[in-house]
């Protein structure tokens, strides 16, 4: 099989629940949980009679989006109802944008091993979700909760400019980040506030482009890079083999590693879609947009510039500390306080993200803020505490953050920067090491290393490195 003769095409479509207080028709609370159908009113429960009312905050939060990934916004828009059956839509339709989305011809530019490569945005539209059904807790049967019917989400829809999976897992924390720093989306993947459709297909260079297939509503990097390398894989076979790709919707199973066919995809005369009759068009004014474009925050490209030039980050770092809001609200706060952009810096890249990886925690949840942070860096500036004391106050800090200052009193941990109380640490391990002293005078360095690591154990990290070195040197020298 020739693998290495086709080209791989993806697009996205992606799903963002917007983080607006209540839902796009109705004054329900979009908060996310809450006992099943807890969360709804006859609107979004579609009762006869019912009549939608669009949330001015949504197409803020739309148009916010679309300026941010260089759309063009549309003055002129409108709803559309998109007509399908299934028990999770009550309406038996969803309310969607057809033919005049708010947001078109955008692009976005991602970085994968060092190359920039821009992304093209086909559009950006508002729709309502639809509710959820659950089938695990009754015997056979469906129960259907309708909280999540009616939470407004914007769609995300790019051109079909991705190649391979690394592409698409940097458009997607691209998109990720550039909502989270417009504060449009809290964009938690887990709890599917971000989702995606990943559309593949595969093609020989030069041929049209193939029949794509579409896997929906894919919500961790792992599972989608495992889905795009099956589903390439699958593609090719069936062509290989003198066979045609079939146009359709695929569920991935992460467990069986398998993609499965849900539907075959629906054409989009299919749903049907006409103007939606109980809603005005959505017109806007360059006024509107001028005020809306004038609210953007400093975006993550431009935090970056900012990062390198004036505190010497590594473009790296940069890259890392702004691709996510959080951190890079964190560090700004937390250099605010200590003035060390430098050792914030290093906090965040090393001991920071570690906690983050092992714990599996996305940095919105870090529980302490950057006056915090910024203290630590002081009280081990000004020697009150060393950095490996530092870091038990990190842990502390995640566990149960509070005032560093109050942690280190608690827990006795200050410095001991007392040249007496260190000397005696310093003849004390001495005399417990003949050896070590023997050693360091026949020309091995490294003894001393061991020395004052001895001296640190002895007093668990709390006597001053730089004095125990230099009382040792003292010592060891006589
Ligand atoms: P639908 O709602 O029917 O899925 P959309 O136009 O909303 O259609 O989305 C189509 C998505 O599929 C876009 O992201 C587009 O980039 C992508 N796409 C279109 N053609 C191909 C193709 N041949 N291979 C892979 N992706 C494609
Ligand atoms: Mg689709
Ligand atoms: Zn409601």
């Amino acid at each position: 099989m020739s693998r290495s003769d086709y080209e791989v095409i993806i697009g996205l479509e992606i799903h963002a629940e917007l983080s607006t207080k209540t839902k796009i028709f109705c004054s329900c609370p979009t908060e996310f949980g809450g006992a099943p159908n807890t969360h709804v009113c006859p609107i979004c429960m579609a009762m006869p009679g019912t009549l939608p009312v669009l949330n001015e905050k949504v197409v803020e939060y739309a148009v916010k989006a679309g300026l941010a990934t260089n759309c063009k916004i549309s003055r002129d828009s409108k709803n559309d109802r998109k007509n399908y059956f299934y028990p999770d839509t009550p309406r038996a339709y969803q309310i969607s944008q057809y033919d005049k989305p708010l947001c078109e011809h955008g692009n976005i530019e991602i970085e994968t091993n060092g190359d920039k490569k821009k992304i093209g945005i086909t559009r950006i539209h508002i729709e309502d979700d639809a509710g959820k059904l659950n089938h695990d807790d009754f015997g056979g049967g469906s129960l259907v909760d309708l909280n999540r019917a009616g939470v407004p989400l914007i769609e995300i829809v790019s051109e079909p400019d991705l190649r391979n999976a690394e592409e698409v897992e940097s458009y997607i924390r691209k998109i990720k980040s550039i909502l989270e720093y417009i504060e449009v989306s809290d964009c938690k993947m887990q709890e599917g506030s971000l989702r995606a459709d990943v559309n593949v297909s595969v093609h020989k260079p030069g041929e049209p482009f193939g029949t794509r297939t579409e896997m929906k509503n894919m919500n961790s990097f792992r599972s989608i890079t495992r889905a795009i390398e099956y589903e390439v894989e699958r593609q090719i076979n069936i062509l290989e083999e003198g066979g045609k790709v079939e146009q359709e919707s695929l569920r991935w199973d992460d467990v069986s590693g398998k993609t499965f066919s849900m539907r075959n995809k629906e054409d989009a005369e299919d749903y049907r879609y006409f103007p939606e009759p109980d809603l005005v068009a959505i017109k806007l004014s360059e006024e509107y947009i001028e005020n809306i474009k004038n609210t953007l925050p400093e975006l993550p490209e431009s935090r970056k510039q900012r990062y390198l030039e004036k505190y010497n980050l590594s473009e790296k770092d940069a890259n890392i500390i702004t691709a996510s809001k959080y951190l890079s609200d964190l560090f700004e706060s937390a250099i605010k306080v200590c003035n060390n952009p430098k050792a914030v810096n290093n906090w965040i890249i090393s001991d920071i993200s570690r906690i983050l990886n092992e714990t599996e925690m996305e940095a919105i949840a870090i529980p302490f803020d950057g006056n915090q942070l910024g203290k630590l860096v002081i009280l081990i500036d000004n020697g009150t505490i060393s950095s490996s004391i530092g870091k038990k106050v990190l842990t502390e800090l995640f566990e149960k953050p509070r005032d560093p200052e109050q942690i280190i009193k608690e827990k006795g941990w200050i410095q001991i920067s007392d040249e007496s109380a260190i000397k005696e640490v310093v003849m004390k391990i001495l005399e417990a090491n003949p050896q070590s002293i023997t050693d360091f005078k026949a020309g091995k360095d490294r003894a001393l290393g061991f020395l004052v690591g001895q001296a640190m154990k002895e007093t668990k990290g709390q006597a001053n490195p730089k004095m125990l070195n230099e009382l040792f040197l003292e010592e060891l020298k006589k």
